[in-house]
């Protein structure tokens, strides 16, 4: 049965050869004669995958051995509650830019256990960009700062990285390992599987050892850093089946080139729709151009009734998970490392006769 182009925006799309290659090995992994999901956690069949799965991770963001490698339970929402806990001390303050939906989520979970300075926000701009350095307002004695280096359903992303006197702490779920990124320049990165790395169930974490040393006391293990280093990610009983696909699917990047490769192909990808946005007035793209992530692309037609009509024909024509995230409504493409050039070229023909019956 042929596969269906695919523009979910999480979970999302897998690379086909990872798929085929967990079927191939579902009743019997590398001749043990069970599946990955019926071995311990604590085998050295399971060990030979965590720890290959943290090099793959390690080789292609070329994380240095000051960073731990963490794969833990709980997505990346999850990590919205840990970090506060574990890297802003009594009495301090964290500053973090609000730049759409999911900075709004962390900001919302950090607020829970401490305070929290907003240092920029783009709420009364309906989230259409990413800001200047210059304009955060940021705290001269701040824990950290915390970005969302993609916004998912808003589709802005931060071309690069801000300037921070503070350790810098990102959310790259939706775009980690889309593009080249200095990793040594950032003090945690974190992400939800689901869009570019596997399953769900499952977050990367990457964090500068020295950080995990400032949890204070009153802190339970579990929601520790510390922890789960101690024990290299198996405290407890981990998401095994996507630890194993995660490890999978770095194989398959590296086979294809690496980071850089994924950053070309993507920029490709996503230059074909924006070409296409950009062509008429018959599309409207929300977003300021210099802030256009190249995961999720997303757009307005005339009414909604046309939106309707456009995600309807799309399905038809065999393309599904267009529909934009249901708080903002429109049109939204998430074009992640997984999904195929060709998709991306359906799409864009699809959009082009599709203004052709209907402009
Ligand atoms: C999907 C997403 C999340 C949430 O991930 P979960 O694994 O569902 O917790 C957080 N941040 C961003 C940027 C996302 O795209």
């Amino acid at each position: 049965m042929a596969r269906i182009h695919n523009f979910n925006a999480g979970p999302a799309a897998m690379p086909l050869e990872v798929i085929e290659k967990a079927r191939e090995e579902l009743t019997d992994l590398g001749g043990i004669g069970m599946s990955v999901m019926e071995i311990s956690h604590r085998s050295k069949e399971f060990q030979a995958i965590v720890d290959g799965a943290e090099a793959g991770i390690r080789r292609l963001m070329k994380v240095p051995e000051d960073y731990a490698v963490l794969f833990l339970q709980g997505g990346a929402s999850l990590q919205f509650a840990m970090l506060p806990l574990n890297l802003r001390r009594p009495g301090k303050s964290a500053d973090y830019v609000d730049t759409g939906s999911w900075a709004t989520r962390a900001i919302k979970e950090a607020r829970i256990t401490g305070p929290v300075n907003v240092a920029w926000s783009g709420k009364a701009d309906r989230y259409a960009r990413i800001p200047k350095s210059a304009e955060l307002q940021l705290l001269p004695d701040a824990e950290y700062v915390h970005i969302c280096s993609n916004e998912t359903i808003g589709g802005i992303r931060w071309t690069r990285f801000p300037e921070t006197e503070a350790p810098l702490v990102v959310d790259m779920s939706s775009d980690i390992l889309s593009r080249e990124v200095d990793i040594t320049r950032l003090a945690v990165a974190y992400a939800g599987a689901q869009k570019n790395l596997g399953p769900s169930g499952l977050a990367v974490v990457i964090l500068r050892r020295d950080l995990a040393e400032r949890v204070p006391e009153n802190i339970p293990l579990f929601f520790r850093y510390s922890t789960h280093i101690a024990d290299g990610s198996l405290y407890n009983t981990p998401n095994t089946w996507a630890i194993y696909m995660l490890k999978l699917t770095c194989e398959w990047m590296e086979a294809r080139g690496g980071v850089a490769a994924m950053e070309r192909e993507n920029d490709r990808k996503a230059a074909t729709l924006y070409r296409v946005l950009d062509s008429s007035d018959f599309w409207r793209s929300p977003v300021e151009v210099e802030s256009r992530s190249i995961m999720n692309v997303v757009w307005r037609l005339g009414t909604e009734e046309l939106e309707a009509s456009f995600i309807a024909g799309a399905k038809a024509a065999g393309m599904v998970g267009l529909k934009g995230h249901r708080s903002v409504g429109g049109i939204r493409a998430s074009i992640y490392n997984a999904v195929p050039t060709a998709s991306v070229e359906a799409l864009a023909e699809f959009m082009r006769e599709f203004e052709r019956k209907n402009g």
